[in-house]
């Protein structure tokens, strides 16, 4: 089988980390678990030792998706030949998901975008993304990480060196797991992507040149602050004020 770089398609291998991965989602019975870009199978393996009610595959490439049909015989099982990205999961009429899976690197951080979009009804995830994308979310140099960390807990959990996979990517991973909060934020995450992403361009730029000045003032906050140096109530408050304006 040829593995496509362009579906950034690096198989995890092995047995041990797979199980490590199923141990930290702590998958309980009953639960409805969705695996994206499940490729040859080799997590779906483990997560159907697990005592889940549903497993959901979501894979892109239609290839992936007969050696998924041929490999995986259990009845507990549904496959979507789907882009991760867009997918709607509300169409799956489940309320509590968790979600798990070993990303598609070059489109990671889309994907979790996407799942910030369905945070009503994916309530987990544990997710295995470039290192260097996982230490992004948790700080505030992007506007994925504070749009992530409005609505879920981020925790990083382990580094997974390049010899786990085949090929070997050329970077480390890491898995990390949102945990979405109790508190029921009555935030639009369409309106809120586009605050973020605004005062996130020209991130070296004082928040005087891309905000009123008087929703600032309003807000307590300094013009002359830069989007890095904003706290999470600092961008909640600015949001509820921008979005009265606009
Ligand atoms: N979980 C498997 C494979 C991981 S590789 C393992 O660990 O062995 C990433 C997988 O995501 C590949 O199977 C790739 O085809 C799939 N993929 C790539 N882009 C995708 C997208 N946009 N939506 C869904 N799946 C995607």
């Amino acid at each position: 089988m040829r593995l496509k770089k362009s579906l950034g398609q690096h198989l995890l291998v092995a047995p041990q980390i797979l199980n490590t991965i199923v141990k930290f989602a702590n998958i309980k019975p009953e639960e409805i678990v969705v695996e994206i870009g499940p490729g040859t199978g080799n997590l779906t393996q483990f997560l159907l030792k697990t005592p889940l009610k549903k497993l959901i595959l979501i894979e892109i490439d239609k290839n992936m998706i007969e050696i998924l049909r041929e490999k995986i015989k259990d009845s507990r099982v549904n496959l979507i030949c789907a882009d991760a990205t867009q997918f709607d999961f509300s169409i799956l009429k489940e309320e509590n998901i968790k979600v798990v899976g070993n990303l598609p690197y070059n489109v990671a951080s889309l994907i979790i975008e996407n799942i910030v979009k369905h945070k009503q009804v994916i309530y987990e995830a544990y997710i295995m993304v470039q290192k260097e994308v996982a230490e992004r979310l948790q700080s505030t140099s992007s506007w994925l990480g504070i749009f992530v960390s409005t609505f879920y807990k981020i925790e990083y959990l382990m580094t997974i060196p390049p010899r786990f996979f085949v090929p070997p990517p050329k970077v480390d991973s890491a898995l990390i797991s949102l945990k979405r909060y109790q508190t029921n934020l009555q935030i639009d995450p369409i309106t809120y992507k586009k605050f973020l992403t605004q005062i996130y361009r020209n991130k070296r730029k004082i928040l005087r040149h891309k905000i009123k000045e008087e929703i600032l003032l309003k807000a307590k906050i300094s013009p002359n602050k830069r989007v890095e140096e904003l706290s999470l109530e600092e961008f909640l408050k600015l949001f509820q004020l921008w979005k009265e304006v606009i």
